[in-house]
């Protein structure tokens, strides 16, 4: 009875390390740099952990796989015998990842072809991503920048993140800049620091968000340096990628809770992967053990068409079918937005069940969780916003050209169309297919 209050009064990250590293001493597991100078690389190093399956097996083994590394602390999460355990799906290799799927992709989210500088990625009006590192405490095997990640000779250099930070403070349009990677976490305090500093020099930059899974992988990392810096540069949001429920542990939820006692809105990024968190109630506990942690859902991700993540892809359905058991069921505040993020940079689109059935002039037919359907009584009465009285149509600022459907609805504009679609429709010509013989082309063109 006495030891086991004594092991409950150990604050969390000085609790002893579990099998098989129960003969590191307690202040080295709790120190991050013995964490991530002890990562787990290699069958080698895994099989002293877990018990490998011949799938794994020749993946870790085979050359021109994504890379692998893993945290002593996030490898003590998997189950050494289950080969489906979804900690351990996340982050060790099978040779599915090896098999290519159709319409995979390098750059699914085109993020290259719209960086104005390299490692900045410009694609809403008002907002940036800004790729910092390469690096991560540990890699997803699904990482929708495998491209670039991991891979230690391709870094950024102090030269990139003023190309990014000049790139920022000549555009007055940007309000929100999203510092990702890689895992900014894993940069050296006095490079944060430096990027944080910057940054809110820039006046037009009113918030600064950081995207991180270091809270999951490394949370011996959330230390008081670090969240002392961290504070300095408020308004500052968090995001972090949580996908499942066994990750929040003692010591993860220590991390988050300083996070959150330092004032830092917390949001948590979720991606939807098979095998691992498709299934309504898995969710249903992530999302409820995320808010009872300060931790607001704030995006649930359909799996990305990126090469090495085919086996992790579900339906659409299964996220809609996810969807449709979070909403109404429980607290609004736990129920993310489910989103793809589009092939080509078409950017983040929300998906979600229908709610609306039908409606008239006077009337909106919705239906809500347990299929009761209403009508809402539309008003007969509504005198309209007049943009005129309102200082704040008076004094909105272009999107420069990125108004979208918005501009429809306030008359901005009548129509937006494909590309060439009014030549299209002159029709002055046979329509030619791209794959046409150059010599039925040339007969067209005689
Ligand atoms: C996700 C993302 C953002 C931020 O989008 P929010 O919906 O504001 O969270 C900004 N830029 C890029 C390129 C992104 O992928």
């Amino acid at each position: 009875m006495e030891s086991i209050n004594k092991e409950c009064e150990e604050p969390p990250g000085k609790a002893k390390p579990p099998h098989p590293w129960a003969h590191v001493p307690v202040e080295q597991w709790a120190d991050w740099r013995w964490q991530v100078g002890h990562r787990l690389n290699s069958a080698e190093d895994l099989a002293q952990v877990i018990h490998l399956t011949p799938s794994e097996q020749s993946a870790l083994d085979a050359s021109g796989c994504f890379r692998t590394a893993i945290t002593p602390y996030f490898a003590s999460l998997m189950d050494p015998d289950d080969p489906n355990c979804s900690i351990r799906r996340q982050v060790i290799p099978t040779d599915k990842e090896l098999v290519p799927f159709q319409a995979e992709m390098d750059d699914s989210l085109a993020e290259d072809s719209q960086s104005p500088v390299p490692g900045l990625v410009h694609r809403y009006p008002d907002r940036v991503l800004m790729l910092v590192t390469t690096q991560c405490a540990s890699y997803c095997r699904y990482c929708t920048r495998s491209r670039v990640v991991g891979n230690a000779h391709a870094q950024f250099s102090n030269a990139d993140y003023q190309r990014q930070i000049a790139y920022i403070a000549a555009n007055p349009q940007v309000r929100d800049v999203l510092i990702s990677g890689g895992d900014p976490l894993m940069l050296s305090l006095k490079v944060l620091e430096r990027l944080l500093e910057q940054l809110r020099a820039i006046p037009h930059v009113e918030v600064i968000r950081i995207g991180t899974r270091v809270p999951i992988f490394l949370p011996q990392r959330i230390d008081d340096e670090l969240v002392d810096i961290l504070k300095r540069y408020h308004p500052l949001w968090m995001n972090i990628h949580i996908n499942h429920p066994k990750e929040l542990t003692p010591e993860s939820e220590a991390a988050i809770a300083k996070l959150a006692d330092a004032g830092i809105p917390l949001g948590s990024q979720t991606v939807l992967l098979a095998g691992i968190n498709d299934c309504p109630n898995v969710m249903m506990a992530l999302v409820h053990k995320l808010v009872k942690n300060r931790v607001r859902p704030y995006y649930l991700y359909q799996c990305d068409l990126v090469h090495g993540a085919g086996h992790f892809r579900t339906p659409v359905a299964k996220g809609i079918e996810i969807m449709e058991a979070l909403r109404g069921h429980t607290s609004g505040f736990a129920i993310p937005t489910y989103v793809i993020d589009a092939p080509s940079g078409g950017g983040k689109i929300p998906i979600l069940p229908n709610y609306m059935l039908s409606m008239s002039d006077s009337r909106v037919v919705v239906r809500n969780f347990e299929g009761f359907v209403s009508a809402y009584t539309q008003p007969t009465d509504y005198q309209a916003h007049d943009p005129a009285t309102c200082v704040h149509c008076q004094t909105h600022q272009s999107e420069g050209g990125q108004e979208g459907v918005a501009s429809l609805l306030n008359g901005e504009r009548l129509v937006i169309a494909p590309q060439d679609w009014e030549q299209l429709h002159r029709r002055e010509q046979p329509f030619i297919a791209v794959s046409s013989a150059p010599k039925q082309a040339e007969e067209v063109s005689r």
